[in-house]
């Protein structure tokens, strides 16, 4: 197999990589970095002209980490199939169109002069090339004699997420793509093959984070209801800074189940935005495929409202309640950050982290704060003590690194590529499994470089 990273900056990034096993050529994902705007956002796409075209693409999932840059890729390929899990097809139109959104008002604010990349009319044009697989259901592939074939394995990370083999004469290759093993309320965990494979293409997220005892997630879930039971007895408000798609309606599950168990106190639940809109999608999803367990009445019997923001952002007060919004990394101008602004102020309030967020966004930033801080909402040149408890919890959305350890070891491959992991833990991967199996090769890749693997 001959394998390329597109991820231009490596990192989490933006996902994308060009594999040929025999005559096949393919792309998996075509994500934008979360962090980077404009052109150093996008995967290494230009490396894919004046190369024999693609045959097909694969994706994994909708984060936009992974499908952001999809349609730039579609319109070097306009007739190459994109194979994806049904959730992921009935999704990634509703991602890529808020994208359009996000890009418009980057443009004006921002004045980035190349956004949006692509606009409504272009995400549904690439849409008739979205062909659904069922997981676990081979999709056979021929190219004159030579013939390849993919299965993909539902990965538990986020609704529709999934793992790809590829099987070939040559090689046969398993891709973790994005990986949890735990359950969650609305998601089992991954289901994988038990299986010998030449190649395993590994996520490593999770490779400097060891989780501490004691803190499996149901201990988590445990934790945080108590402290938000405190809070909300104590007359405040907490503020669970969430992603979109997934983590949003995972929590409105644990709530609408704490809430009826007693484990927290009935109280005011507020949110907004783009995961809100996502739970029709998840109704959808859970009717017509089962692959989710989410239905939309839960937010009925919740009674979620619309937050309620003071005027001027960091001056007056919100309703007490429960604050479920997006972003998770409470990037500027989303629901979480405009609250956010408002309730760091008073000691009353928690802010309850429970997803990853990286150290350079707001979101990261206050996670590292303390109690008396100054924090700054440059958006609204505001500083503000900062006299809320900010905490955090390891509800991660990827499987723990011995985990995932024990998968590639167990798959008893040749060789193991890296990807989807900060330099660090790339490193804590490439040193363990090195030690397990001293005859695997382990290849951490340059972005850019072909590898012969
Ligand atoms: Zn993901
Ligand atoms: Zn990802």
């Amino acid at each position: 197999m001959n394998y390329t990273d597109l991820n231009r900056l490596g990192g989490i990034g933006a996902n994308s990589s060009l594999y040929q096993v025999g005559s096949f050529r393919f792309v998996v994902d075509s994500g934008i970095h979360p962090k980077e705007t404009g052109k150093a956002s996008l995967p290494l796409l230009d490396l894919l002209n004046g190369e024999p075209p693609i045959d097909f693409v694969i994706l994994t999932h909708c984060h936009l980490d992974h499908l952001g840059s999809l349609p730039l890729l579609l319109k070097k390929y306009p007739d190459v199939p994109v194979f994806m899990s049904l959730p992921t097809r009935m999704l990634a139109g509703r991602m890529l169109r808020n994208s359009v959104n996000v890009m418009k008002r980057q443009a004006r604010e921002q004045s980035i002069p190349e956004y949006p990349f692509f606009s409504f009319a272009e995400v549904e044009r690439i849409e008739h090339q979205y062909e659904a697989l069922r997981f676990d259901t081979p999709k056979v592939l021929k190219k004159g004699k030579d013939k390849l074939e993919i299965v993909l394995y539902p990965s538990g990370h986020v609704v529709g997420a999934a793992s790809v083999l590829v099987q070939h004469e040559d090689a046969s290759i398993f891709i973790t793509g994005d990986i949890l093993f735990d359950d969650q309320l609305t998601l089992p965990g991954a289901w994988i093959p038990e299986m010998q494979v030449d190649i395993v293409v590994t996520e490593t997220t999770r490779g400097c984070t060891q989780r501490a005892k004691g803190r499996s997630r149901e201990e988590e879930c445990a934790r945080l209801y108590a402290s938000m039971s405190e809070t909300l007895k104590g007359g405040g408000s907490c503020l669970l800074p969430v992603f979109a798609l997934g983590r949003l309606q995972e929590i409105m599950a644990m709530l609408h189940q704490a809430m009826k168990r007693g484990d927290i106190p009935k109280s005011a639940v507020f949110s907004a935005g783009l995961g809100l809109d996502l739970v029709d999608y998840f109704d959808d999803i859970a009717k017509d495929t089962g692959l989710v367990r989410f239905r939309r009445r839960i937010l009925h019997e919740l009674k979620v409202g619309e937050p309620r923001y003071p005027k001027v952002p960091g001056q007056g007060s919100m309703p007490p309640g429960i604050y479920v919004l997006s972003s998770g990394m409470m990037v500027e101008h989303t629901p979480s950050y405009q609250a956010a602004a408002t309730l760091v102020g008073s000691e009353r309030n928690r802010i309850h982290f429970v997803g990853y967020c990286d150290p350079d966004t707001p979101g990261g930033k206050l996670r590292s704060a303390k109690q008396g801080d100054t924090v700054s909402f440059d958006a609204y040149d505001l500083n503000v003590k900062l006299r809320s408890p900010v905490e955090v919890y390891d509800l991660s959305g990827h499987a723990d690194r011995e985990e995932l350890l024990k998968l590639v070891e167990g798959m008893e491959p040749e060789a193991v590529v890296l990807t989807h992991g900060d330099t660090e833990a790339r490193s804590w991967f490439k040193e363990h499994l090195t030690q397990h199996d001293g005859s695997c090769k382990v290849l951490d890749p340059e972005p850019g470089r072909t590898y012969e693997v």
